[in-house]
Formats: C-alpha cells, sequence, structure tokens
C-alpha cells in the first residue's frame, strides 16, 4: 500500500520547502535557519526576573523567548517586559505569549507582542475528562462555536502583523477532540487543522504549527501525519519541534534528540524547543547542537530501495528471526566494544552493569546490564556473568560457550562450516548492494547483522538497508553499530540518539552497538539504554515526565524532580508525572502512573493515572505520600544496596 509522503526525500537530505512565517523582524521557515527557542520559568509579574532571565537566555542564543500569560494581568505585564528588553538592546527578539484556557488573554497579548501560542485543545474548550457522543451535525455546531470564540484573535493578529503557534499538546487534547479520533495522532492532526482552516478563511497566515507529545513516537508520528494532511490541503506552514516533558540530564537530552533529531533527518522542522526541566538557557546549547548537524548535511543521496508496506504513521517492528537472545520478540541487545591494551578483569565490566563482589564471590547486575561485549582478539580469563557474552574476532575464536565469532562480510561469502547458534557478521550498507551477500544472510540461519554505514546521512541509508533486506525476503536480525568521534559526552547522546533513535521509532534494529573512544563505558552503556528506553523498546528505569516549568510553576520542579528521583529510580518501568500547575499538568503528564502536580502555593494534588487521589497535600509530605501511593498500587519494591565499593579494583 502507498502511503502519503510526508518529507521531501526519504533518501537525500533536504529541508522541507515551507512557507516564511515573519515574527517581528525574525523570518522562521523557508530558507531561514532551523530557529532556537526557549521560555521562562519565572513568574510573569516578576518582571524583573523574567527579563533577566531573558536576557540570559538570549545570550545563550535563544531566538524567540516564550513567556506564559496565564490571565489579563500577565498578558499585559509582556508589554512592560518587552519595552524593558527593548531598552536594554533587545527588542529584536520576538516574544511570545503562552496561552492556555484564556482567550481574552491572548487578545491582550497581542497587543504587546510579536507572536501568540494558542492550544487548541484547550483555546475554546474546558478539559472535563468527558467521552461525548457526536453527529456530525453537533460536531459541525461545535466547530462553529470555536471559529466564532477564534476568529477575533485571528483578525486582531492579522491587523497588527502578530505571529500565531498552533500548539497542539499530545496531552491536552480537547474532549471533543478525543471523543471523535481517541487519544491518536490523527486526534492532534485534526485538532491543529481545525483552527489552521479558520486562519485560512480570514487570509491569515502568519502561523506556525506544532505536535508535542512526551512520548517521541506518538510525537514523530503526529508531525509527520501534519505533513501530509498539510500537503493535501496545499498547506505548507513551518514547523516548530518539540517533545514535551523530556525531563532532566541525559534522559531529557536522549529523550528530545530521538523525537527532534528523527523529524530533523527527514529534513522536518523550522524551529527547535528542548524542554528540559532546568534552567531555561541550558536548553539552547543543547537544541543548537541538534540542529547544527543538518547546517552542512551532505545532499547527496544514498541508494534507494523499495520501502514495500512500512508505514511511517504508525509503529510495527520489522520481523526478523529469532537468532538466541536476539530478533524474534527479543528486545533489542545492547553491545559495547570493551577492546583496548588492558587486560580484561572483572572490574572492566563495571561500566556496563556487572559488579563483581570479592567476599561474596559472585555478580550483581543493575538494571543497566549489557547482553554483549566485544573483545576483539583478546581472551577472557574469569567466568562470565550469567547473562553476558563474549563477541570475538572469528580467528581468535575457539568456540568457547557464550562467545560468538564476528566475521566480515568478505569472509562471510566464503567461511561454510559454522557450528556455532549465532554469528554476528560486520557489514557496510553497501554490502547489501551485493545479491550474493543478500543470499548468504537469507540462507545462513544463524547469522545476525552487524551494520553500519560511512554516509553522512546515516539514518537514511540504513532505514534504506532495512527495506533492501526485507525486499530480499531476508529476515536477519540487524544490530546497529556506529562510532562517534566527538569527545564531548552531550554531543554523543544526542546524535547517537538521533540516529539510533530514529530507526528504533520506526520499528527497526535488534540492537544497538554505540562506539566512541573519548567516552567511558559507563556513558555509552547509559546512552544505549537511554536511547531503549526513550524509545519504549527496551524499559529499564523509572520514566520521569517532567514539565520544564513556566510562571505558572508552584514550587521548584528540578529540586523536587531530584528529591523524588533519589527515592524512585529503582522502580523499573513506572512512569511518574511531575507537573508544575493544576491548569496543564494533569493533562499534559499524559500517560503517567503516578502524577504529582503543584495545586497551590506549597500545595501538591497526588494522582493515580487521571484520577485524583489525594489533594491539598502539604508540599512537605507529598513525596512521602508518594511513596505510600505507589505502595498502596503495589509498584513498589524496595532498593538493592550498591555493591560498587565490593568491587574488584
Ligand atoms: S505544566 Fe508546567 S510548564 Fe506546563 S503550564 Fe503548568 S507549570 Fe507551566
Amino acid at each position: 500500500m502507498e502511503h502519503p509522503t510526508y518529507c521531501p526525500d526519504r533518501f537525500r537530505y533536504q529541508r522541507r520547502a515551507s512557507r516564511q512565517v515573519h515574527i517581528g523582524t525574525l523570518t522562521l521557515g523557508g530558507d531561514a535557519p532551523i530557529r532556537l527557542q526557549s521560555m521562562t520559568t519565572t513568574d510573569t509579574m516578576d518582571i524583573a526576573g523574567t527579563v533577566e532571565q531573558s536576557i540570559r537566555m538570549i545570550e545563550a542564543g535563544c531566538e524567540l523567548v516564550r513567556i506564559t500569560a496565564p490571565s489579563k494581568r500577565e498578558a499585559a505585564a509582556l508589554g512592560q517586559i518587552k519595552a524593558e528588553l527593548t531598552a536594554r538592546g533587545h527588542g529584536h527578539i520576538p516574544v511570545v505569549a503562552d496561552i492556555h484556557f484564556t482567550p481574552n488573554a491572548a487578545e491582550v497579548a497581542a497587543d504587546h507582542v510579536e507572536k501568540v501560542r494558542v492550544n487548541p485543545g484547550n483555546y475554546a474548550d474546558k478539559k472535563k475528562f468527558e467521552d461525548i457522543a457526536y453527529t456530525d451535525a453537533s460536531y459541525a455546531a461545535e466547530l462553529e462555536r470555536i471559529r466564532a470564540k477564534f476568529s477575533p484573535l485571528v483578525l486582531k493578529c492579522k491587523d497588527l502583523g502578530r505571529a500565531m503557534r498552533i500548539g497542539t499538546n499530545h496531552g491536552s487534547l480537547s474532549d471533543r477532540i478525543m471523543s471523535r479520533f481517541g487519544d491518536t495522532a490523527e486526534g492532534m492532526v485534526e485538532s491543529a487543522l481545525e483552527f489552521l482552516r479558520i486562519c485560512r478563511e480570514h487570509d491569515y497566515h502568519d502561523v506556525v504549527i506544532s505536535m508535542k507529545s512526551s512520548n517521541p513516537q506518538v510525537m514523530v508520528h503526529a508531525y509527520r501525519l501534519l505533513v501530509a494532511r498539510m500537503d493535501a490541503e496545499g498547506m505548507n506552514y513551518p514547523l516548530h519541534l518539540g517533545v514535551t516533558e523530556a525531563g532532566d540530564g541525559e534522559d531529557g537530552r536522549i529523550k528530545s534528540a530521538v523525537g527532534i533529531g528523527t523529524l530533523l533527518e527527514d529534513g522536518l522542522g523550522d524551529t527547535v524547543r528542548v524542554s528540559l526541566t532546568e534552567a531555561p538557557e541550558a536548553e539552547i546549547p543543547v537544541a543548537r547542537k541538534l540542529v547544527e548537524r543538518y547546517a552542512n548535511r551532505t545532499q547527496a543521496a544514498v541508494p534507494q530501495a523499495d520501502s514495500g508496506d512500512w508505514d511511517p504513521f504508525t509503529y510495527r517492528r520489522r520481523v526478523a528471526r529469532e537468532v538466541a537472545n536476539i530478533g524474534g520478540k527479543h528486545v533489542p541487545v545492547v553491545v559495547h566494544t570493551l577492546a583496548g591494551d588492558e587486560p580484561l578483569t572483572p572490574a572492566r565490566l563495571y561500566g556496563c552493569g556487572y559488579r563483581y563482589s570479592v567476599p561474596l564471590d559472585k555478580w550483581n547486575l543493575d538494571d543497566l546490564a549489557c547482553d554483549y561485549v566485544y573483545v576483539s582478539e583478546q581472551e577472557v580469563d574469569f567466568e562470565l556473568p550469567g547473562t553476558l557474552n563474549v563477541v570475538q574476532d572469528w580467528r581468535a575464536w575457539k568456540g568457547r560457550a557464550r562467545h560468538v565469532p564476528l566475521i566480515d562480510a568478505a569472509d562471510f561469502m566464503n567461511e561454510l562450516a559454522w557450528t556455532v547458534d549465532r554469528v554476528f557478521v560486520s557489514a557496510q550498507t553497501h554490502d547489501l548492494l551485493n545479491p550474493a551477500f543478500l543470499t548468504r544472510l537469507v540462507n545462513v540461519p544463524q547469522a545476525v547483522l552487524v551494520l553500519g554505514t560511512t554516509a553522512e546521512h546515516a539514518m537514511a541509508d540504513l532505514r534504506a538497508a532495512c527495506w533492501r533486506l526485507d525486499a530480499a525476503g531476508c529476515s536477519v536480525p540487524v544490530i546497529w553499530r556506529r562510532a562517534y568521534a566527538t569527545e564531548d559526552a552531550e554531543t554523543f547522546q544526542l546524535h547517537a540518539a538521533t540516529d539510533f533513535g530514529g530507526l528504533l521509532l520506526d520499528g527497526m534494529g535488534d540492537g544497538v552497538w554505540p562506539e566512541a573512544a573519548a567516552m567511558s563505558l559507563q556513558v555509552r552503556n547509559s546512552t544505549a539504554f537511554g536511547i531503549l528506553q526513550a524509545t519504549r523498546t527496551r524499559i529499564s528505569k523509572t520514566e520521569y515526565i517532567s514539565c520544564p516549568s513556566c510562571g505558572r510553576t508552584l514550587f521548584d520542579l528540578q529540586e523536587t524532580t531530584a528529591k523524588i528521583r533519589a527515592v524512585t529510580s529503582h522502580l523499573k518501568g513506572i512512569k511518574i508525572g511531575i507537573m508544575g500547575c493544576i491548569v496543564n499538568g494533569p493533562g499534559e503528564m499524559a500517560d503517567a502512573d503516578y502524577g504529582y502536580v503543584g495545586t497551590g502555593p506549597g500545595v501538591i494534588t497526588l494522582y493515580k493515572e487521571r484520577e485524583v487521589v489525594q489533594r491539598n497535600v502539604p508540599e512537605s509530605e507529598a513525596v512521602d505520600a508518594l511513596i505510600e501511593l505507589i505502595r498502596q498500587h503495589g509498584d513498589w519494591v524496595e532498593a538493592v544496596a550498591s555493591e560498587h565499593n565490593e568491587a574488584e579494583g
């Protein structure tokens, strides 16, 4: 089945040709560079504090500053903030008013700032989590009501030359959209299109669109579908990319890169906001590292392949035959290079999740214990932990238990007598252009393909290679192997998360093997598991859906997130939402299992999924109450004390 296209070219890097929008003096979309932006976290009524924070963001490279306007009062205060920023020499940086639930505040804000962001999920609708049965006639009447409510802002923005973002959030779809389309990418897209059609009716086009979700897979599907639907309706509005509530630290960076990077690889995206639960100025270097990779991306095409029935709008894992613990229904494996001149000792496995206790003479595994280590030609002369396998160059391989030979493509074509349960075949994408090699992969059922590429447009090349395997009827499991030359850990995390994450989100890949000579094994390992977690292909830790905070925030989000993380980080597979306000928090934390939401100064409301279970808990008692709630629902386990100190040195 032919699926609609969602990007200019799946084999050659090319930015989607979007319409250029003017935001004050800043251009966005078209041939303008991909713009970087962030949002203040101060109370908007703290004019001086908001101005100072905005300047810190601008000095970090922020090209648009978004500020929340929960009511008309804050919307009016944006005028003072804008004036002060102008007086301090930053008048050319557009200010964006962030609006939820308050159309009247939006109209006031349009008087003062260059752009207004509205959320179609709550601009004209209140959220009551109701399931409403609509007929076509009653749905059309609802659209008419929205038209009446939204048109004044559209006309005002048009008159004043203001821009607008129609920003859909997966977690805050209206009851109307949820009732009609469900909790789907299609619902997200339709939610924006309803508002967009009203803009077009009024011949107003300075509009940017976003489709955010805290789940990168949902977010990627929604943006792709949005582009396909806009194309069908003859629209080419620019895209603002973001993963909401991505969290903090390494997890927040990896989750953001998986979603944003996957889209950038296909040429989608005209502006980026990375939402971290950190100071807003810390978001800008991360956004820059994501975006600058494409400034000089080669225009050379990678070899084309027939994508068959691959569906860019729906997740489906590629069917790979089972080879030992790889492929089939197994979660993707993690492989690391341990080669080097140093002798192999149990202590060297510490960085990939294995701790050897000398007094107890036993191995302890943590949740991030890798599956394979590659030792080149070295020998392992100690007893391996039970779940670990060793990959050895095939000429040094002696057939020992849990040792797997690694052979290159040329030798694989010649070497015939395999009596092993698995053999790793190291190849580059160009090897798959050889039909004889493909046939050999089909005919050696123990083969696992370890695939890399020398192409700069790597994700597209590896994706096409997967299509080529499928077209040849070859169900060999595939481990992605890629080496990074960077010495910067953050760049390594962002690039690996983009390259591997984009493939895994599309259901491709049965393992990851990230290499980076300058990165410790610990960094490589946590990055690999972080990518698998963010793509939800292998869950090995607690997931935190924490908002980046804004002027509505009712507690110190960074400190609280750290406090909650410290006591719950061992709860593998549990999703905890930590949200700054009751207005947007409950909706935005979408699929969290437990929620910790600011209700008022010093008080928290706790949720089990979308149900309120305890209101107005004093903040000082709220973390303990959250633990108790998790315990009551049977999801609590005691943390196992670390035996790090006992690791052999
Ligand atoms: S959930 Fe967080 S970022 Fe979103 S509006 Fe509330 S406080 Fe602001």
